[in-house]
């Protein structure tokens, strides 16, 4: 008993104090892009050719960068002689929709919260029943990672159960495989009305490096509607948590500071 209390004492308090502080990241940590595309000499396209999702376009308004299709491999950074695309150590980039999910200068905009009803019934409490639906689990080990003592998602009244007849939503990761479709399609209908869906990372958003695949459906949205999408492969814990936080109108009007103020480019 007095050992317990001892190694309590001597080990103090674990939980990371995010949201009330911005979280301490490594300087090699791949955030949030940045794009200057008047870097770029009018007929290159290097960045555009090296990505292997397809995750960057050039048009005349200049590069345009698909969050949603990312892997944040760098292949386009390094084969950029010129520095147009950066990558930051901004954890902040969930939105709400697809097309949100495109960047062409600046940050993305933060989060949308749920209105209404939905907002009402969730803020305070809300139960996820998580699918796999064919992703390689790198996705899984991040929310995993959220159940831990250091970020505590029980503290946002936020938590994973087991069937979907608990859940108010679904939390999808992977690409959605023709296995796991009916699977999927399945799962959303237990869950009771009103529900949300969570699309975690590259391959539940766009189908990732699986895109196009013949045994494939290219990310959850097309089987059930999406009201977050939350890119990366696999996605930091804390973009994670900034985007269910964000969901549930958690992030308090401390903390509206615009996505960039705290960044470090490398
Ligand atoms: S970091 Fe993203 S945009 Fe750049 S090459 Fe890799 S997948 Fe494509």
């Amino acid at each position: 008993m007095w050992k317990i209390l001892l190694s309590r004492l001597t080990q103090g308090h674990r939980t990371v104090a995010y949201p009330d502080e911005p979280p301490s990241l490594p300087p090699r940590f791949r955030g949030h892009p940045t794009i200057d595309s008047t870097r770029c000499p009018e007929d290159c396209r290097q960045c555009v050719d090296s990505c292997p999702t397809d995750a960057i376009t050039k048009d005349e308004r200049g590069l345009a960068l698909d969050l949603g299709r990312c892997l944040f491999c760098t292949d386009c950074t390094d084969s950029c002689p010129e520095g147009a695309i950066r990558f930051t150590t901004e954890h902040r980039m969930a939105a709400r929709t697809r097309h949100d999910l495109v960047v062409r200068s600046g940050m993305i905009d933060r989060v949308r919260a749920l209105d209404g009803k939905m907002l009402r019934l969730f803020r305070r409490s809300l139960k996820l029943r998580q699918v796999s639906a064919g992703g390689c689990n790198g996705c899984e080990a991040d929310v995993n990672v959220l159940g831990t003592i250091v970020f505590d998602l029980g503290r946002f009244g936020i938590q994973m159960v087991a069937s979907p007849r608990h859940a108010d939503g679904l939390l999808v990761t992977g690409p959605v495989t023709e296995n796991m479709k009916l699977a999927l399609k399945k799962t959303y209908d237990a869950v009771p009305p009103p529900k949300i869906v969570i699309a975690v990372g590259a391959c539940a958003i766009s189908g990732g490096p699986h895109a196009g695949h013949d045994e494939v459906h290219d990310g959850a949205a097309s089987v059930v509607p999406v009201d977050l999408f939350i890119p990366g492969c696999p996605p930091h814990p804390f973009t994670i948590l900034d985007g269910l936080l964000g969901l549930l109108d958690r992030l308090g009007p401390d903390r509206t500071a615009p996505r960039g103020a705290q960044l470090t480019e490398r």
